[in-house]
């Protein structure tokens, strides 16, 4: 591991992939660099409906080197400078695919340029634990950079994986097998504020995360804002993608 620097680096030293370096539906990355319509993995390509709810998916890069530091850094709370930075650099990854996209023909991608951002809601024991919830300040850059509003409909209920499997949820499995317990739900408005906030509501989500590794954090997130409006598009902006497999690469 190397040395976390404490303070941010600049926008313009962050290193971006490629737009086509990486598939648009899983974030692996790909043997070469291709055309963005081309841009999935053999997997991706060969189950497209599994892949689809979380769609596209962009990343700054693979989680390791300079990136994996700062992501670390960001993590332990370096100063917002650094997730200011990041957040402003995933913004313009974000939007340079969202143009190739829209140049490419897709009416679909259009919307999402007027998508509302969501970050990952980190479980509350350790936002308190760290007094930083980097998510959420990456997702303020991010917004704010593509002109866009920060929304947090999310919220963890059973903590982090580990608090899942013990505590209430681990005894309530005991009595009742059947029961899985979801990270997140959905916040709900009062009664009132319901039908206002239901005709302001975007069509078009953006899940912002530090890093993704299999996928599940952002399938259980976009299954959960997805259930009552199966017509809501989920993309996915993300710094980093772990755990290339290259045997599955194309
Ligand atoms: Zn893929």
């Amino acid at each position: 591991m190397g040395t976390a620097p404490a303070r941010g680096p600049a926008v313009g030293a962050i290193a971006c992939d490629p737009i086509g370096a990486w598939c648009l539906s899983c974030g692996r990355t790909l043997r070469q660099v291709v055309h963005l319509r081309d841009a999935a993995c053999d997997a991706c390509s060969r189950n497209p409906r599994s892949a689809a709810r979380v769609w596209p998916l962009v990343r700054l890069g693979e989680y390791r080197s300079e990136l994996r530091d700062w992501i670390l850094a960001l993590k332990r709370g370096h100063g917002s400078e650094l997730g200011e930075a990041l957040g402003l650099a995933l913004a313009r990854q974000w939007m340079n695919v969202i143009a190739s996209l829209r140049a490419g023909e897709s009416n679909a991608v259009e919307a999402l340029a007027t998508a509302d951002v969501q970050p990952i809601p980190m479980p509350w024991r350790r936002r308190i634990e760290r007094g930083n919830d980097h998510a959420r300040r990456l997702a303020a850059a991010f917004a704010q950079e593509c002109g866009l509003r920060v929304s947090c409909r999310l919220a963890q209920q059973w903590g982090d994986p580990q608090s899942r499997r013990s505590g209430a949820a681990r005894r309530r499995r005991e009595v009742d097998p059947s029961f899985h317990p979801e990270r997140f739900r959905q916040r709900t408005h009062r009664r009132l504020l319901a039908g206002w906030h239901e005709n302001r509501r975007p069509n078009h989500t953006i899940l912002i995360d530090d890093v993704r590794t299999t996928g599940e954090t952002l399938r259980e997130a976009a299954e959960v804002l997805g259930r009552h409006r199966p017509e809501l598009q989920i993309g996915a902006a993300v710094l980093a993608v772990s755990h290339d497999d290259p045997g599955l690469q194309r």
